[in-house]
């Protein structure tokens, strides 16, 4: 009994200083157009901080590789040569590329990178948008049919000239998790990384579950719903996001690729999965496809669920979600 007792005591002083400095932290930066946040607990600050920076750090060199806002960025290298053969491009881009194509084939082309072909004719600060010339020409660009993967010869390639895309819906989550990845290797157990609507929680915290809010389409900081989260991630899409009205017609930055014009059935999406890459592409995805067409899709997917909002304001849910609210 006695030198267990002492072995106790010893552990309990070793443990002190630490227990009485492990704490919770908090960075914000701003990256990819967006506020990154981090939020995590380290049984040593200085630890923690460092896993904060490289998960900034992490994020920075993501946006340097696909922002399509950077001339040197290797998407914007794809978007100026492709049409004309195929660019050898990145393992990591290639394979994101790739995850955005899977996700066109199962929301019926409503998820489509291509979008960007008309996307780039919108500004959302200046309230630019293409004429209905423009429009007509460069509609037939949008199709994920026109990306042609070459996964042996490590390129990509546009089967069509006018084709341009950009992984806006779907490399925020991916950059969410290239965090969280960094910091469950690193041992930590309790986290948050967010990037803007994309957000993944890896355990609680303190004795509680992470709460994430989703905000009110249409009452800026007002919250419509918190949801409980442990181990999972959360996106939500908006209409209020990046926007301009002309008309009484709003114009978001989330586009039909059949009409190259933004969908008004529904204000906001938001999904809840297992990570954040599949979140960020659905809840863009649902967003188009639509309250019924979104939520057959959702409730067809394992372990994923979705609330909408639709454009009278009212909320749906998926099967799994409408069980629990009831
Ligand atoms: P954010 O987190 O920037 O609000 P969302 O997840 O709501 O992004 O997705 C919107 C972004 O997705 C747009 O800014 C654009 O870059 C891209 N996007 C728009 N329409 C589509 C579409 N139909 N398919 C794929 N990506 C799209
Ligand atoms: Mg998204």
């Amino acid at each position: 009994m006695k030198p267990r007792k002492k072995i106790g005591v010893l552990l309990s002083l070793l443990l002190l200083p630490l227990m009485a400095s492990a704490e919770w932290l908090r960075e914000e930066a701003a990256i990819m157009g967006t506020v990154i946040n981090v939020e995590l607990w380290h049984e040593s600050p200085e630890r923690g901080r460092a896993l904060i920076q490289a998960v900034m750090n992490e994020i920075h060199r993501i946006d340097d590789l696909m922002s399509t806002y950077k001339p040197d960025s290797e998407l914007s290298r794809v978007n100026a040569t492709a049409a004309t053969g195929p660019v050898i491009i990145s393992n990591e881009l290639l394979t994101l590329i790739g995850e955005a194509l899977a996700f066109s084939d199962i929301t019926q082309g409503a998820f489509d990178i291509t979008y960007a072909s008309v996307g780039q004719y919108y500004d959302y600060r200046s309230g630019g948008k293409p004429d209905s010339h423009q429009l007509a020409m460069a509609v037939p660009a949008i199709s994920y049919h026109h990306v042609r993967l070459d996964r042996a010869g490590s390129s990509v390639r546009f089967l069509q000239s006018g084709v341009r895309i950009d992984l806006g819906g779907i490399a925020k989550g991916y950059a969410v998790d290239r965090g969280i990845a960094i910091l469950l290797a690193a041992g930590v157990r309790d986290a948050l990384v967010s990037a803007g609507g994309d957000t993944r929680v890896i355990g609680r915290r303190w004795d509680h579950p992470w709460n994430i809010g989703i905000r009110d389409p249409r009452n800026g900081e007002g919250i419509v719903s918190m949801i409980p989260l442990e181990d999972a991630a959360i996106s939500t899409s908006g209409d209020y996001e990046r926007f301009f009205e002309e008309d009484g017609v709003r114009y978001h930055h989330i586009l039909n690729p059949e009409t190259g014009q933004s969908p008004h059935e529904v204000r906001s999406t938001s999904i809840i999965g297992s990570n954040a890459t599949d979140t960020d592409a659905l809840s863009t995805s649902v967003f188009v496809m639509g309250v019924d067409k979104g939520l057959k899709l959702v409730n067809s997917l394992p372990d994923t669920e979705a609330i909408i909002i639709d454009n009278r304001g009212r909320m749906h849910y998926s099967d799994g979600l409408a069980r629990i609210a009831q």
